[in-house]
């Protein structure tokens, strides 16, 4: 298969390659769902074999990226403020090594947006980077290293993104361990914070040189 991004399965695991230097994370996300969608990989997991009907990574922790942030306050309920929506829909814990964003969770400890009853995403076509990219199969370590170093990026920009819409009137917390939220340290500004889809954020921008180097035009 061709596209700016590619992820095929290998003996030891999934690899992604990236074949332009144009490419964006939303041909990241497209091609994880096409490889997700052959089901040609062995999974991890053996309580399962096919991802539609199966909600177990969807009662794990799911941290969100700037524009999940964006991307989840326009199409989890309309016309919703910020406050309201990380209210409802974000769970934040400030400790004193950071701030956490993760989806929030149900009273049974499933994502907020898990139909429980039949095992499906109620906000699939929207749903977070860290779902849109995940499989319970086995990654190499670039294709690893990449998801990681996307998702902390967006998840620093995310910290920015609530303290900016909600400090004014009270920042929004949802757990503080023994830590004065006035003292937080908010993350710098960098790509991630100008852009409320994944369809104009460079991938070359977001990651290192050397990971790059590791993911370009792989066989
Ligand atoms: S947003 Fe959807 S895919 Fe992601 S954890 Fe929630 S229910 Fe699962």
């Amino acid at each position: 298969m061709s596209g700016p991004v590619t992820v095929v399965g290998r003996e030891k695991g999934y690899e992604v390659s990236i074949r332009s230097d144009r490419a964006v994370l939303s041909d990241y996300t497209r091609a994880m769902e096409a490889f997700i969608d052959t089901n040609e990989y062995r999974r991890l997991r053996a309580e399962t074999n096919r991802c539609k009907g199966c909600d177990i990574c969807c009662r794990e922790r799911a941290p969100l990226t700037a524009v999940d942030l964006w991307i989840l306050k326009e199409n989890a309920e309309k016309g919703l403020d910020w406050r309201s929506f990380f209210q409802r829909f974000v769970t934040v814990r400030v400790f004193s090594g950071g701030v956490d964003i993760v989806l929030a969770r149900d009273g049974d400890d499933n994502c907020v947006f898990l139909d429980s009853g039949r095992g499906l995403c109620g906000m699939y076509p929207y749903r977070p980077l860290v779902c849109s990219t995940y499989i319970c199969a086995q990654a190499s370590p670039s294709a690893q290293l990449f998801r990681s170093s996307v998702v902390n990026g967006g998840e620093d920009a995310a910290v920015g993104l609530w303290y900016a819409q909600t400090a004014e009137e009270g920042l929004v917390v949802h757990e503080c361990e023994d830590f004065d939220p006035g003292l937080l340290e908010i993350p710098p500004e960098n790509v991630w914070n100008v852009s409320k889809n994944y369809d104009n954020i460079l991938i070359r921008e977001v990651i290192s040189g050397e990971l790059w180097k590791r993911l370009e035009g792989k066989p």
